[in-house]
C-alpha cells in the first residue's frame, strides 16, 4: 500500500516541530527525507541552506564558507539568522523537520523562543545513535543527485542504474567537498563537543526519544516513524 503524503498520518493538532539529533553521518538527511515524504512535512537542513548561501556567494555564505571546510561550526548568529528566515516561509506551516539544527545550546534556546513566538513548541528530539566508527564508512561513501538531492551510498544505497538517479533520471551525482576524512573527525570532534549535550537538553525537557541507527535505511525509518506517531499523539 502506498503512503498518501498527508499530515493526518501525523495525530496532532498544532504542525508538528521534530528535531533529528545525531552526529554526521547518522543518517539524519535521509530520515529528515523520508519524513517528509511521509508526512508531508519539510525538511530544514541548515547545512543545506548554508550550502545555498556559499554557492550564492552571500555575506553569511562567504564567512560560512571556511568554518564548513575545516568542519566546524558556523557561528550561531549567522545560522539562527538563516533559520529564523526559512521558518518564516509559508510552506513551513505544514510542520518541520529540523535537520542538523540546533548544534548547540544557544540554537537550542534560540528555537524555543522563536517557536514560543507562534505558540508552538517542539514535538519531538529523536537522537540517532550510532558508534563514530561506522560514521566514517557511511560518509565516505555517500553522494547526493544534484537535481533533486535524493541520497545514495557506495554500498548502502547504490541507483538502479550506475550514476542515473532513481528518482527524477538525472546523471549529476555530486559528493560534498567536506565528506573527507580530515573534515569528518573535525565534524565528529564538533558533535560531540557541542551538539552531544543536547541529548541532555531534550531529555529534561521531556522531548527526547533515542533510537539505535545502526540497522538498515528501512529499520530506522520504521522505529523513527513510531517515534514520530508517539510523540505527535501526546
Ligand atoms: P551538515 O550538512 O548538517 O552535515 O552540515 C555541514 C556543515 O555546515 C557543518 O559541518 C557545519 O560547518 C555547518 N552547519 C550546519 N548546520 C549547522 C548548525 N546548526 N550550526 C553550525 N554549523 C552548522
Amino acid at each position: 500500500m502506498t503512503e498518501s503524503k498527508t499530515t493526518a498520518n501525523v495525530a496532532t493538532l498544532a504542525p508538528p516541530v521534530l528535531i533529528l539529533l545525531g552526529p554526521p553521518g547518522a543518517g539524519k538527511g535521509t530520515q529528515a527525507r523520508m519524513l517528509e515524504k511521509r508526512y508531508g512535512l519539510v525538511q530544514l537542513s541548515t547545512g543545506d541552506l548554508l550550502r545555498a548561501a556559499v554557492a550564492e556567494g552571500s555575506e553569511a555564505g562567504k564567512a560560512a564558507d571556511k568554518v564548513m571546510k575545516s568542519g566546524g561550526l558556523v557561528s550561531d548568529e549567522i545560522v539562527i539568522a538563516i533559520l529564523r528566515d526559512r521558518l518564516s516561509d509559508p510552506d513551513t506551516a505544514k510542520g518541520v523537520i529540523l535537520d542538523g539544527f540546533p548544534r548547540t545550546t544557544v540554537q537550542a534556546e534560540a528555537l524555543d523562543e522563536l517557536l514560543a513566538e507562534s505558540g508552538q513548541k517542539i514535538d519531538a528530539a529523536i537522537s540517532l545513535e550510532v558508534d563514530d566508527e561506522a560514521m566514517v564508512h557511511r560518509i565516505a561513501g555517500r553522494y547526493t543527485c544534484g537535481e533533486c538531492g535524493e541520497g545514495y551510498h557506495d554500498s548502502f544505497k547504490k541507483p538502479k542504474v550506475d550514476g542515473v538517479c532513481d528518482v527524477c533520471g538525472a546523471s549529476n551525482m555530486k559528493r560534498r567537498s567536506d565528506d573527507n576524512a580530515e573534515t569528518v573527525a573535525e565534524r565528529l570532534a564538533a558533535y560531540h563537543k557541542q551538539t552531544a549535550p543536547l541529548i541532555t537538553y531534550y531529555e529534561q525537557r521531556g522531548a527526547l526519544q533515542r533510537i539505535d541507527a545502526m540497522g538498515s535505511i528501512d529499520e530506522i525509518a520504521t522505529t523513527v516513524s513510531r517515534a514520530v506517531a508517539e510523540a505527535t499523539r501526546k
